[in-house]
């Protein structure tokens, strides 16, 4: 993996691929009269940059209507091109992104070149390790987040306190998921345990076509004793293995806490969400997948993420080199992810203190 944090900057190799690695080995020259620069001149080698992780091209895929069908119509795109736009202030510059092609509709993908002084204050000292699952390090980092959202930001603690004003609130039930290394869980009522005011985590996700695990009548009994974890659907069975990493118990999610064949129950239940979610210690979002049958732990992180250093022949020649950002990544992570198209979403990351998001490049 490219290591960006080394204090003498490197190329990108092995990371960004090697059609965008060309566009750094241009000179002025070549980009001074505005040209567009043809970037992958078909769709074949396009699809190869985006499975080999390069982030570069994964960041342009993101703007492409149903990115599906260009991994199915090997001729979809014809080309791909970008322009490289001399900076306004001598700081930033900025490559757009297009393509060509009969069957998607033509958008725009900003990249921007970013000088590394600037901007290094904001990233992370520590190189992330080369496998970024749900290891160790990526677990100190939301402990981090979370420890520093609920101690450090004012603005936090203030909009907590106005939300739960007045609220002596615990969900009707909540999965225990046991506070030991047991692989059991069961539903706890709040009345009948004693669990008053104990942090629980909600989980947003979104629920499989044929949602077959979940609280009905007939199943009440058996799910408030003991139940192995291995037994629930991998995306639940991830959700306990992050939750339980985070040194919490319990966790609150719809299709296990409301009795789904009760038209009572549902329309009780829902009128909770808006207590549920706010009390909450944190939302869990399974944001970026189409299809979570196989969890969500192994799909993520597979891609060395941007930014990365560079030193571009067309641009200043700088002691720290240049970083390459993607201003656009929270937007193609979290806001344009299949889970954000649900409307009943929109409360849930409205309404919660704070959300981790499990998209498909990176935690957020
Ligand atoms: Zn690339
Ligand atoms: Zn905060």
């Amino acid at each position: 993996m490219y290591n960006f944090w080394k204090k003498d900057y490197v190329q990108p190799s092995g990371v960004v691929c090697h059609h965008c690695r060309k566009l750094f080995e241009l000179t002025s020259q070549d980009v001074c009269s505005a040209k567009r620069i043809i970037h992958h001149s078909t769709t074949e080698s396009f699809v190869s940059s985006i499975k080999a992780g390069c982030p570069i091209c994964r960041a342009i895929l993101s703007e492409v209507d149903d990115p599906q069908k260009l991994f199915l119509y090997p001729f979809l795109i014809s080309l791909t091109e970008c322009l490289i736009r001399e900076p306004m202030n001598g700081s930033v510059y900025d490559l757009g992104f297009t393509w060509k092609s009969p069957g998607i509709p033509k958008r725009y993908r900003r990249v921007l070149v970013q000088r590394y002084d600037l901007i290094k204050q904001f990233l992370p000292r520590i190189p992330p390790a080369a496998d970024r699952g749900w290891n160790n390090q990526t677990l100190e980092v939301v402990k981090k987040w979370m420890r520093c959202c609920r101690k450090e930001h004012p603005n936090c603690q203030a909009l907590n306190a106005w939300r739960t004003a007045g609220l002596d609130f615990q969900p009707k039930r909540l999965v225990d998921i046991g506070s030991d290394s047991g692989r059991t869980w069961r539903l706890v009522l709040t009345g009948n345990d004693n669990i008053f005011r104990s942090p629980y985590v909600t989980i947003s996700h979104r629920w499989s076509q044929n949602q077959q695990f979940k609280l009905i009548s007939e199943t009440i009994e058996a799910y408030t004793a003991d139940q192995p974890v291995s037994d629930l659907p991998r995306i639940f069975q991830d959700a306990v293995q992050v939750v339980k990493s985070l040194g919490i118990r319990y966790l609150w999610v719809d299709c296990l806490c409301i009795i789904q064949d009760s038209h009572l129950d549902w329309q009780r239940e829902s009128l909770e969400m808006c207590k549920i979610y706010t009390n909450a210690i944190c939302n869990i979002s399974i944001t970026g997948f189409e299809d979570t049958s196989n969890g969500f732990l192994d799909q993520t992180c597979r891609y060395a993420p941007l930014p990365c250093r560079v030193q571009p022949r067309w641009a200043p020649s700088l002691r720290e080199g240049w970083c390459i950002l993607d201003p656009f990544f929270w937007w193609a992570q979290v806001t344009k992810a299949p889970l954000t198209k649900r409307g009943w979403v929109f409360q849930e990351r409205f309404l919660a203190p704070r959300v981790v998001h499990f998209g498909p490049d990176q935690i957020l």
